[in-house]
C-alpha cells in the first residue's frame, strides 16, 4: 500500500495532537508518513515556553497558561501521551499526574466603593480523572445542575436575610399566579417533602384555594428545582408553554425579593454582595437557556449577543452582576477585548455560557489544574519524544511563506505548492531540541548555536535575532552577509506530500496563504470574520513569599492564587512560587517567590514586515506596564512591598553576575505576532469558523483553536478537539471527540 505523505505546518497544541492521533496505531508507517516543520527551533506555538541558562535555567512562557478540570480531551490526550511514552522514574515529571496538579483556589478582584476588594473561592475537589469526564452534557443537565447551585444559594441568602430579621416570606394573591403555582404544585405533588411548616402551609393554601398563598424563596427555587429535574429530557409542548410562565413567575418573585431586601446592602456586605450576584446571574443564565430555547437549538442561537448583553438582556442586574468580578474575570480569562480596549469587552454569549457552565459544572480533580514546569516542558517536550520515537520526522528552522494553490486530475481545488524559508542551516542534518534540566527534558529560550552553522549562529547572536519574530530583520542581515536570500525550500504536491496539515494561526492566513483566500471565500471569510487580540505577559521573581509581601488570603491547602478581574493593563496574577524547583538557581541566590502576570495588550494596528523596530517598541509597552503595576497598584495585594507608598524594588530577585538592575532581570513579553495573537470568539464570528476539512480544497486540513469545533474559543481544549478532528479526517481515529456537538442544533 501507497504511504500518504502528510506535511505539517507548525508544532502547536492542534497540530501536534493530530499527529498523536495519526501515529497511536503501530501500523501507521504502512499507511502514513508524516513530516513537520516548525519556524524557530521549538514546539508550542502561543504555548511555547523556554529554558533560560543565563537564569538559573527559569522558565519563561508566553503567559500564564492553566488548564481545567473539563478539558476532558486535552487530559484524555496527555495521559495518551505519558502513559505511551513511559518514562524513566528518574525523570521527576514522569506521568501525568506529576506535570499536571489540581488547583482549587481562585481570587477574584471587586472595586467597591474605589477599593480593591478581594473574593476568594475556594472550589472543592471533585474526585475522578478528568479524561474520564465528558462534555458531552445536555442543556437540561445545565439547568438542573446550575437550580441545584441557585437552591444553595437562595438558602445561604434567606439565612443571612432571616438573621438580619429581613423578611423571607412571600405571598401571591393574583389569581394567574396561583394558577401557575398550583401547575407547579401539581407536577411535582407526590415528591413534595411537606415535614416543613412553610411547605405544609404552601401545600394548603394551594389545595384549600387561600385568597393568599404564603411561601419562601428557598421554597419556591426548591419546587422549580423537583421540577425542572422531573422534566429533564421530557419537555412536551402542551406542558413547555406552562412550565416557562412558572419558571418567569418564580425568577420575577425572586428578584423583586432581592432587589426589596439585598440590594441596600450590597456594598457593606460581602457575603451577601457575592450570593446575590451568583444568584442573579444563575437566574439570567436559566432564563436565557430556557427563553432563547438553547436546550432546543444549541448553544450557537445565542452567539450574537455578547455575553454580557446577553444577561442584561435576561434580567442580570447591570452595576452588581453584568459587570461583576467573576464576569470580568472571565472576560479576562478569554482575553475578550477585541485590539486590546478594555472598555470595549466582546465575548459571544454562546461559547460564554457554555465555557462557564463546563468550567464551574463539569470538572474532575480541581476546577483547575497547573502545569509543574513550563508548558513547554510538560505538553511538547514529551509529545516531541514520543512522536520522534514513532518515526515522525521535525524539520525546524523552516518558515511557511507561502502556499500555491492549483487543481487536480478532476479540476478540484488542491493546494499545489508549499514554499518555506530556511531559517538557518544545521551543522549536523538533523536538530536535537531539547535541553536536560534537573533530569527534565526541556526547551530552551533560545536556539541551540552550537548545533547551528557557526557563522550563522553568530550573526545571528550578534544581532539579537528572534527567529519566532514577524518582523525579524534576519532576511535583510543574511542578504547582506551572504549576498543572497535565505534559501527556499518548495515542497510539491504528489512529489513531496499529498496532504497539508495546516496549524498556524489564524491571523496568519493573509500572510501565508493569500492566494488560497483568493479562491475560498468561506475561508477568506473566517480570516477576517475570527479575529485574534495581542497579549502581554511579565513573570517576576521575588526574594519574599506571597505571605511576607501581605497577601492576606491562603486555604488551607496552602495554595496560592489564581487571581482575575484586577486593574488593567494586567488583570490576572498567579502566584507560581511551585516552579521555584524546577528551575535551577544557585543554592546560595534563589528566589523565594514567583508571579505571573498576563492580560490582553491594546495594539489595533499591526505595520508591515519591515517595520523592525516594532518589537522593540512594542514590548517597551509591556515594560512600562509591569513597572506601573508594580509602582501604582500591587498594593492592593503586597501591602506590605511598599515603604511610603513606593514599591521596594529590593524585593526583585537579582543575580550580580547578570550587571543590570534587578528589574531588567524580570521577564516580559509582547504576544503580536500573528501566530501567536490570542483568539477571539467576538460576537457572530463563530459562524464563519470552518471545520477541519472545511475549505474547498481537498488536500488541505486546517487545525488549530480558530477552527470550528465544540468550543469555538481560545483554548487548549479548543485546538485539541481541532487536532483530533484533523486526524479524523485522515484515518476516521479518533472517532469520539467529547463535547463536540454543543453548537449543533439538537
Ligand atoms: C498569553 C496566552 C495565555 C493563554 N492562556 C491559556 C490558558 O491558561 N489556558 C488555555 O486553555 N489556553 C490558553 N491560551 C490559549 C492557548 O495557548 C491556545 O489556544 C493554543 O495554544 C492554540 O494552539 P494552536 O495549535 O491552535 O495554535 P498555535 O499555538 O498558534 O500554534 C501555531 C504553530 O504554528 C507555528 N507557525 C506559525 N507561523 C508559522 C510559519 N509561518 N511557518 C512555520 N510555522 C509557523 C507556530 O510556531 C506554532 O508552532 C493562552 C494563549 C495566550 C496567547
Amino acid at each position: 500500500m501507497q504511504q500518504e505523505k502528510i506535511t505539517i505546518i507548525g508544532g502547536g497544541v492542534a497540530a501536534m495532537t493530530a499527529a498523536v492521533y495519526l501515529t497511536e496505531q503501530d501500523d501507521w508507517q504502512q499507511h502514513r508518513d508524516i513530516t513537520v516543520y516548525q519556524q524557530g527551533w521549538r514546539l508550542g506555538g502561543k504555548g511555547a515556553s523556554g529554558r533560560n541558562a543565563e537564569y538559573g535555567q527559569r522558565i519563561e512562557e508566553h503567559g500564564l497558561h492553566v488548564w481545567f478540570g473539563a478539558y476532558v480531551n486535552s487530559f484524555k490526550t496527555i495521559e495518551t501521551v505519558y502513559d505511551k511514552l513511559n518514562r524513566p522514574a528518574s525523570c521527576p515529571l514522569n506521568t501525568w499526574q506529576k506535570a499536571l496538579q489540581p488547583h482549587s483556589f481562585i481570587a477574584l478582584q471587586e472595586l467597591i466603593a474605589n477599593e480593591w476588594q478581594t473574593w476568594p473561592i475556594d472550589f472543592p475537589l471533585i474526585p475522578g480523572n478528568p479524561a474520564q469526564g465528558s462534555l458531552d452534557i445536555s442543556v437540561w443537565d445545565f439547568v438542573t445542575m446550575a437550580l441545584a447551585w441557585l437552591h444553595k444559594w437562595v438558602d445561604e441568602i434567606e439565612h443571612i436575610c432571616t438573621e438580619k430579621k429581613t423578611t423571607t416570606q412571600l405571598t401571591t394573591k393574583k389569581l394567574r399566579d396561583q394558577f401557575l403555582l398550583r401547575h407547579l404544585y401539581q407536577q411535582i405533588e407526590d415528591v413534595v417533602d411537606k415535614s416543613s411548616a412553610a411547605v405544609q402551609r404552601f401545600a394548603d393554601d394551594l389545595t384549600q384555594g387561600a385568597r393568599e398563598i404564603v411561601s419562601t424563596p428557598s421554597l419556591l427555587i426548591s419546587q422549580l428545582n423537583q421540577l425542572v429535574h422531573r422534566q429533564v429530557g421530557q419537555v412536551t409542548n402542551s406542558s413547555e408553554q406552562k412550565d416557562r410562565l412558572v419558571i418567569w413567575y418564580i425568577v420575577r418573585k425572586l428578584k423583586r425579593w432581592f432587589n426589596a431586601e439585598l440590594i441596600e446592602s450590597m456594598d457593606e456586605n460581602a457575603e451577601l454582595r457575592r450570593l446575590f450576584i451568583c444568584a442573579d446571574l444563575a437566574i439570567a443564565m436559566l432564563v436565557g437557556l430556557i427563553k432563547d430555547k438553547v436546550y432546543r437549538d444549541g448553544f450557537a442561537v445565542i452567539n450574537q449577543y455578547d455575553f454580557r448583553e446577553w444577561l442584561l438582556k435576561n434580567g442580570a442586574n447591570q452595576q452588581y452582576s453584568v459587570n461583576s468580578a467573576p464576569i470580568r474575570g472571565f472576560y479576562d480569562l478569554v482575553f475578550a477585548y477585541p485590539n486590546g480596549d478594555f472598555s470595549k469587552p466582546n465575548v459571544e454569549a454562546g461559547v460564554a455560557a457554555l465555557a462557564m457552565l463546563r468550567i464551574g459544572l463539569c470538572y474532575r480533580g480541581g476546577v483547575m489544574w497547573k502545569m509543574q514546569a513550563g508548558m513547554g516542558d510538560v505538553i511538547f517536550a514529551p509529545i516531541y519524544e514520543l512522536l520522534s520515537k514513532r518515526g515522525v520526522k521535525f524539520v525546524f528552522f523552516h518558515q511557511l511563506t507561502d502556499l500555491t494553490p492549483g487543481v487536480d486530475a478532476q479540476g478540484r481545488p488542491i493546494v499545489e505548492r508549499i514554499q518555506l524559508c530556511q531559517q538557518a542551516s544545521l551543522k549536523e542534518t538533523v536538530y536535537q531540541p531539547l535541553v536536560d534540566v534537573k533530569n527534565l527534558p526541556c526547551w530552551p529560550s533560545n536556539p541551540l548555536y552550537h548545533q547551528l552553522d557557526p557563522v550563522q549562529a553568530q550573526l545571528l547572536q550578534d544581532n539579537d535575532i528572534n527567529l519566532e519574530s514577524f518582523w525579524s530583520n534576519w532576511p535583510k542581515i543574511y542578504q547582506d552577509n551572504f549576498n543572497q536570500p535565505l534559501p527556499i525550500k518548495q515542497l510539491n504536491v504528489a512529489d513531496d506530500f499529498d496532504t497539508l496539515i495546516l496549524g498556524v494561526s489564524v491571523a496568519s492566513l493573509p500572510h501565508v496563504a493569500k492566494k488560497l483566500l483568493a479562491i475560498d471565500p468561506a475561508l477568506a471569510k473566517q480570516a477576517t470574520e475570527v479575529q485574534s487580540v495581542a497579549t502581554q505577559a511579565c513573570q517576576l521573581w521575588l526574594n519574599k513569599t506571597d505571605q511576607q509581601l501581605g497577601w492576606q488570603y491562603t486555604p488551607a491547602s496552602g495554595e496560592g492564587p489564581i487571581l482575575s478581574g484586577f486593574v488593567e493593563p494586567f488583570d490576572t496574577w498567579a502566584a507560581m512560587a511551585n516552579l521555584i524547583d524546577k528551575e535551577a538557581w544557585p543554592d546560595n541566590n534563589s528566589p523565594q517567590n514567583i508571579a505571573y502576570f498576563c492580560s490582553a495588550l491594546s495594539c489595533d494596528d499591526y505595520p508591515p514586515a519591515n517595520d523592525y523596530a516594532f518589537p522593540v517598541q512594542i514590548k517597551a509597552t509591556v515594560k512600562n506596564n509591569m513597572i506601573n503595576l508594580l509602582n501604582n497598584d500591587m498594593s492592593a495585594l503586597w501591602p506590605l512591598a511598599y515603604q511610603h507608598n513606593q514599591f521596594d524594588w529590593q524585593l526583585l530577585h537579582s543575580q550580580p553576575i547578570a550587571h543590570v538592575p534587578a528589574i531588567e532581570q524580570q521577564y516580559w513579553r509582547a504576544n503580536v505576532d500573528p501566530s501567536e495573537r490570542y483568539v477571539l470568539s467576538v460576537k457572530g464570528s463563530s459562524q464563519y469558523r470552518l471545520t477541519t476539512d472545511g475549505t474547498v480544497f481537498t488536500n488541505l486540513l486546517l487545525t488549530g483553536d480558530w477552527i470550528k469545533t465544540g468550543v469555538n474559543a481560545g483554548c487548549v481544549e479548543a485546538a485539541v478537539m481541532a487536532g483530533m478532528q484533523t486526524s479524523r479526517a485522515v484515518c476516521g481515529y479518533p472517532e469520539y471527540i467529547s463535547g463536540e456537538d454543543a453548537f449543533n442544533t439538537h
